[in-house]
C-alpha cells in the first residue's frame, strides 16, 4: 500500500554505525510518523490474527513496536529485557555476540501455555530472537510466531529460528 511504501522511505541507512563496516538501519523516523507507524504495526500483526494471547517485545525498539501492537490488538505486553534490568526474572537465556555473550531475561507474569507473538524491529543474525524464543519455551509459554519490521537477508538470521513462522515487513 501507499502507506507501507512511504514507511519504507522513512528508514535511514547509517554507514559505519555502531562500528566501521556496519550499516545501521535507523527506524526512528518511521516510528515518529503516525501514519507510517500504524500501517507497519498493522502489517506486522496481520498474519497472526487470532493466534496469540500476549505480545512479547524485545528491548528496546521491540518495546515501542510491541506496545503499539498490543494497544492495536487489545493484548497485553511482556517485555523481553537485556539481563540485569528486571526485578523478578524467572528465566534467562544466553546468546553469542561477535565477541562474548549477552543474555535476555523475562518475568513469569503470564501463565504457562500463554500463546506469545514475539516482536522486534530488526532481524539481523537472529541471535536475539532465537534466544527469546528459547526463553519463552523455558517458562512453558507457547511462542506462535515472530514478526519484525525489517530483516537483513544477507545475515541469514531466519535459519537460526527453527520452524516457528517468521513474518517481516521490509527485506534488505
Ligand atoms: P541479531 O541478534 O543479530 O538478529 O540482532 C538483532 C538485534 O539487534 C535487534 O534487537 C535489533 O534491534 C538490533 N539491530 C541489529 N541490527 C540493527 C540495525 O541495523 N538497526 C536497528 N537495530 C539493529
Amino acid at each position: 500500500s501507499a502507506a507501507i511504501q512511504r514507511a519504507e522511505s522513512l528508514i535511514v541507512s547509517i554507514p559505519d554505525h555502531p562500528q566501521p563496516g556496519v550499516t545501521f538501519r535507523d527506524v526512528m523516523p518511521l516510528i515518529a510518523d503516525a501514519g507510517a507507524l500504524r500501517a507497519v504495526v498493522e502489517e506486522m500483526l496481520r498474519p497472526f490474527a487470532g493466534q496469540y494471547d500476549v505480545i512479547a517485545g524485545v528491548e528496546a525498539r521491540g518495546f515501542v513496536l510491541g506496545g503499539v501492537a498490543a494497544g492495536l490488538a487489545g493484548k497485553g505486553m511482556l517485555p523481553i529485557r537485556k539481563e540485569g534490568k528486571l526485578p523478578r526474572p524467572a528465566g534467562r537465556e544466553e546468546y553469542a555476540l561477535e565477541y562474548g555473550t549477552a543474555a535476555v531475561e523475562i518475568q513469569a507474569d503470564v501463565p504457562a501455555g500463554t500463546r506469545i507473538l514475539l516482536i522486534d524491529d530488526v532481524l539481523a543474525t537472529g541471535g536475539t530472537l532465537a534466544a527469546s524464543v528459547a526463553l519463552t519455551r523455558s517458562l512453558g509459554l507457547e511462542p506462535v510466531g515472530i514478526t519484525t519490521l525489517m530483516e537483513l537477508d544477507a545475515l541469514g538470521g531466519r535459519s537460526k529460528l527453527g520452524d516457528i513462522p517468521v513474518h517481516t515487513v521490509f527485506h534488505e
